[in-house]
């Protein structure tokens, strides 16, 4: 299938992951699998450096085996990593080859990918958090690590304005995200290589007098460090000791921040005494020694054994004075430290035995690797561990961009609209949509980190009473309340001029206290509430005002009217009511029994269709010549009309008291319109009462709506029962008896 090779590449990189990968988990299927079915996927493309592309993938596969040991799948994920990014392949044909596990690795190396190609290099620390927050699995960020090595070791072939971005980039969040993993050599190989692309002449400068004064250094270094091997020898331990150059960039580091010259410079070099043993104690009881060897200078004693640097670096630190008087530092350390540093988090799980350090650790994150190690024994290995890995950096926290680049933090959850607050108040208040990366998205749908959001606005817009229910951040929350509580005192505001206009025009003198009484009847909280539902909808005023002029209304409203209540009061009905007491006194009446509309004693009779009188009602009839009697209730207007226009046509009624059957009566009902509210509305009755429901009619008017419901009825009693139910109802104003 390819040539010899690329077979002996594959044989390269498997001969590394047996000997760095933790015992069992060089899967030598997998990572063959993934090497072939890259090299297929990648076989026209070429680097910038006219290079095959599988040269790419494959040494940031070879980086990870060799720098970084973890684990097969990672060493697979590496060299899918630009299948998705470069070839026709698909997450689907990823997944479908290789398991949902390495797709989304790849897939989230992918994301990552040209991240803040086109941004500015501003709000760095975000940008960190940002890259940790997209990613759930530790092992795309490391893949990202030895992808950004290899492209920096080979920048040369790009132009120079993807270099300074490349580099830049690299110092500023990669380089510090290695180190805060642990991974020193690459994060000191990663500042060398940015530093040398973007400070070519003080990179070209110190590397020049590093070299210059190479023969010098290491012949000071060996006279150096003899006394002290002597010394530990004798003592009877193991170890290795060493010492080199630091490396350009924190050479240059200190040049720059003590402003001094790189002759002035004396600790250009650390030596490095790495203890063959488990005990850290012999860490301190070499210090000890080489005290005794060498003057120290204790100002400059760190340990960080005792404390643990916060990326879980280990390590004594202290400066010696040379016998010529020159400073040196010396670090000490034992090899699993040595590692840990080396390696990183990686390198943590090789060892089963674990110090009992209480470490400060930056991220929890950090503290659950080493929970895992002293918990997982070094055969039980890599899928538990590796699960608990999982990252759980930032995941309450999303980083999204604006259009032009501005990075907004924002908590997990938060929406278009969150975003829209973030960027400023007015552009909250008039959003109206959004892009989500150049898509339109509707505006509750959660962001996540990364996203690129455009907040589209119109000046007609004002926040809509949902919007409460999913913005989570606080700035939006505030506003849109503000915005509702302000809207809400303009309208009440506003409401209030209305009714004084109207109050005026109608001639009621209404005090607030009987206006408050009034308003509370039709379920009104308070006069607010009737003022801000006035301003949105001037009918609204009709009932009060009927109410104020017109006390029989009130009366009506009355839950459970008493017999004094319901006599009408004024002249008319005075006479009225006088007169039907006369009939009642020289006559029997007729008495109404079963039936609606029936022939009875002879006498042919309806109901009126203006007051639908129901068994229960005082009723009164009108005779006709072609219709009979004609049955309305003695509080029906057009009953008045009729006795004032022709008095002897009036007739007592009278139910009787055995009267079952079916009759019409009619509620009004005013209540909040929201969905679903009139079908509770139905339900209650259909499901309470024997009683169908013959005709609604509803009218809405901004928040509220106003119905009418016909039903059947069998009498006042079930009527009153309908009525208090559905006005116990939530969301439901006011239900009265349907006066038309
Ligand atoms: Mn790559």
């Amino acid at each position: 299938m390819f040539s010899t090779f690329y077979k002996k590449k594959l044989d390269e990189l498997l001969y590394h992951c047996h000997r760095n990968l933790p015992a069992g988990l060089a899967n030598d299927k997998l990572i063959s699998q993934a090497f072939k079915f890259a090299y297929e996927a990648h076989k026209n493309d070429k680097r910038a450096s006219g290079e095959p592309f599988i040269t790419h993938p494959y040494d940031v596969a070879l980086i990870l085996a060799k720098e970084i040991p973890l684990d097969s799948v990672s060493i697979a994920s590496a060299l899918l990593h630009d299948v998705v990014e470069d070839t026709k392949f698909t997450f689907k044909d990823i997944k479908a080859e290789f398991g949902n596990e390495i797709a989304e690795i790849v897939d989230g190396a992918t994301k990552i990918e040209g991240m803040f190609e086109n941004y500015e290099m501003k709000q760095v620390e975000s940008y960190k958090k940002m890259l940790l927050s997209m990613t759930s699995d530790i092992r795309v960020i490391l893949i990202k690590f030895a992808d950004r090595l290899h492209n920096l070791r080979t920048l040369e072939f790009l132009s120079t304005t993807k270099q300074m971005r490349l580099a830049q980039e690299t110092l500023e969040i990669y380089a510090p995200l290695a180190h805060r993993f642990g991974l020193s050599n690459i994060k000191t190989e990663l500042e060398d290589l940015s530093f040398k692309y973007l400070e070519r002449k003080s990179y070209d400068d110190i590397a020049k007098r590093l070299k210059q004064k190479k023969r010098e250094r290491e012949k000071f270094i060996k006279g150096f460090i003899e006394p002290l091997r002597q010394r530990l020898t004798e003592q009877g331990f193991k170890f290795e000791i060493s010492g080199r150059a630091k490396h350009l960039y924190s050479i240059y580091k200190k040049l720059v921040s003590r402003n001094k010259t790189f002759d002035e410079i004396y600790d250009l070099f650390a030596v490095r005494i790495i203890l063959d043993t488990t005990n850290k104690n012999d860490c301190f009881t070499v210090y000890g020694i080489c005290s005794e060897v060498y003057i120290p200078v204790p100002e400059r004693f760190k340990d960080y054994i005792s404390l643990a640097k916060q990326n879980g670096y280990q390590s004594i630190h202290t400066t010696l004075v040379s016998k010529e008087g020159r400073m040196v530092e010396v670090q000490i350390r034992t090899k699993e430290m040595h590692e840990v540093a080396e390696k990183g988090i990686a390198a943590h799980w090789k060892y089963k035995e674990n110090t009992n350090q209480h470490d400060a650790n930056l991220e929890n994150w950090m503290k659950l690797v080493r929970e895992s190690v002293e918990s997982v024994s070094k055969e039980d290995t890599s899928k538990q561990v590796l699960d608990s890995f999982k990252l759980n950096l930032y995941q309450d926290e999303i980083y999204c961009f604006t259009p032009k680049g501005e990075l907004k933090v924002l908590p997990s959850g938060a929406t278009a609209v969150d975003f829209a607050f973030e960027i400023h108040t007015q552009i909250g208040l008039r959003c109206i949509g959004a892009k989500v990366n150049g898509k339109i998205v509707s505006l509750d749908s959660p962001l996540r980190s990364g996203d690129q959001i455009e907040i589209l606005t119109s000046k007609n817009q004002t926040p809509k009473l949902d919007w409460e229910k999913f913005v989570v951040t606080h700035k939006a929350k505030t506003d849109i309340k503000k915005f509702f509580n302000t809207e809400r005192r303009n309208l009440i505001s506003k409401g209030k001029e209305i009714w004084e206009r109207k109050a005026k025009k109608h001639k009621i003198h209404a005090s607030d206290e009987s206006l408050s009484r009034v308003v509370h009847k039709f379920k009104y909280k308070d006069t607010g509430q009737f003022f801000f539902t006035l301003a949105q909808n001037e009918s609204a005023a009709a009932e009060i005002i009927d109410v104020l002029t017109d006390k029989i209304k009130l009366q009506s409203l009355e839950q459970k009217p008493t017999e004094e209540e319901m006599k009408p009061v004024d002249n008319l009905a005075s006479n009225f009511n006088r007169y039907v007491d006369d009939a009642r006194n020289s006559t029997e009446g007729i008495v109404l029994g079963n039936g609606s509309s029936q022939n009875m004693s002879g006498l042919k009779f309806d109901f009126a269709k203006c007051c639908n009188p129901i068994p229960g009602d005082d009723v009164i009839g009108f005779v006709s010549q072609e219709k009979g009697v004609r049955i309305h209730r003695k509080t029906c207007k057009n009953i008045l009309n009729l006795f004032l226009k022709e008095p002897e046509r009036i007739i007592q009624i009278k139910w009787s008291d055995k009267g079952v059957g079916e009759y019409t009566g009619g509620i009004k009902i005013i209540g909040e319109d929201r969905p679903g509210i009139l079908n509770e509305i139905t339900k209650t009755i259909s499901k309470n009462f024997n009683s169908n429901i013959k005709s609604v009619d509803i009218k809405t008017r901004s928040s509220m709506f106003e119905g009418t419901l016909i039903l059947s009825i069998q009498n006042l009693k079930q009527l009153n029962q309908i009525i208090e139910k559905i006005n116990n109802q939530e969301g439901v104003f006011s239900v009265t008896r349907y006066e038309h």
